[in-house]
């Protein structure tokens, strides 16, 4: 018997010679001896076992691959779903891992920017003072609309008493320093493993497995991405609300909710690195079956917070810098 597909799922090792020792019957399950991993047969030898259902990697098609976004995003909130799934002989396609969530994230922004544009467009002048801002344009509607549809971007409907101005907040300066400690906390496990390589030949991993647990957590960029258009959205139908009713009350009950909209935002902030470990956790234990998991993550892990702390008093100092509205709390 023999096969062209009797690849160990995680070193890539060929099992073919343990294939030729099989005399008159075939066990159910086999022992890499490379790196020691114990696999099932079927998973090596039947190709149909490569493909998961739900998993955005093997998405066929546009429908398919925006509802396994979904499907695998409820997998990932909670690492151990994922893993417990997700195995080591499941095919790998790092480009729809990111492909997924960018498109329902597009989908989202184009959303929100429509709707940011209509309430622009609807608003009449002179209904208060702008929001402290960073951009201000004037007059233009179309400069507006295109400063609109940049990410982060919020506020962009008010006009100044004169009736002439309008400010758009960038809210990102607002959480700098977070962003960019959450964008290390994304990055620096992959990194890390890069640069020190005998983690990864240590457990005879391929870059990419290394690279499925590491493109995973950019999900969390997307989500946080989603939660302030939400709140973009949230605005502009505030907007739309009043300039088509007059009604003042959206107003009242956007500044009753206001808190708990600010505490949820601020909580996926630290939400995000505390998932990140957790989730890397489970993948050298759980999904790469690594023997020395646990003392390899708390290694990698310190290493990776030192890193994140860092960048979060760099993004802190730049926003000092950067934001001419900054005042201490
Ligand atoms: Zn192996």
């Amino acid at each position: 018997m023999s096969s062209a597909h009797a690849l160990c799922p995680r070193c890539h090792y060929d099992q073919r010679g343990t294939i030729e020792t099989w005399n008159d019957s075939c066990p159910l399950r086999g022992r890499c001896c490379e790196c020691g991993l114990e696999y099932e047969w079927g998973d090596v030898l039947n190709p149909f076992r490569g493909r998961l259902p739900g998993l955005v990697e093997h998405a066929r098609g546009v429908p398919q691959l925006v509802r396994w976004t979904f499907t695998t995003f409820g997998w990932i909130i909670l690492p151990h779903r994922f893993w417990k799934r997700v195995e080591l002989h499941h095919t790998i396609s790092l480009r729809t891992i990111l492909l997924g969530p960018l498109l329902v994230m597009a989908v989202f922004h184009f959303a929100a920017w429509v709707l940011a544009v209509i309430a622009f467009l609807l608003t009449p002048p002179n209904t208060g003072g702008p929001p402290a801002s960073l951009d201000t344009i004037d007059d233009w509607w179309l400069d507006a609309a295109l400063l609109m549809a940049e990410p982060f971007a919020r506020g962009a409907t008010w006009y100044s008493p004169s009736g002439r101005s309008i400010y758009v907040d960038w809210t990102v300066l607002l959480f700098l320093d977070r962003l960019l400690a959450l964008v290390t906390c994304v990055l620096a496990w992959p990194l890390l493993f890069m640069v020190l390589p005998i983690t990864r030949r240590a457990g005879k991993l391929r870059w990419s497995h290394i690279w499925r647990a590491g493109l995973y957590p950019f999900w969390w960029l997307v989500v946080l991405h989603i939660s302030d258009r939400l709140i973009a959205v949230g605005n502009s139908l505030i907007m739309i609300v009043y300039s088509l009713t007059g009604d003042t009350r959206a107003y009242q009950v956007a500044e009753a909710v206001n808190p708990t909209v600010v505490f949820l935002a601020n909580t996926l902030w630290f939400i995000g690195p505390a998932w990140i470990l957790a989730w890397w956790y489970v993948a050298l234990r759980r999904g790469f079956r690594l023997e020395r998991a646990g003392l390899l993550w708390a290694v990698l892990g310190v290493a990776v917070l030192a890193a994140s702390a860092i960048i979060f008093l760099g993004g802190w100092y730049l926003r000092v810098v950067l934001d001419p509205y900054w005042t201490p709390v």
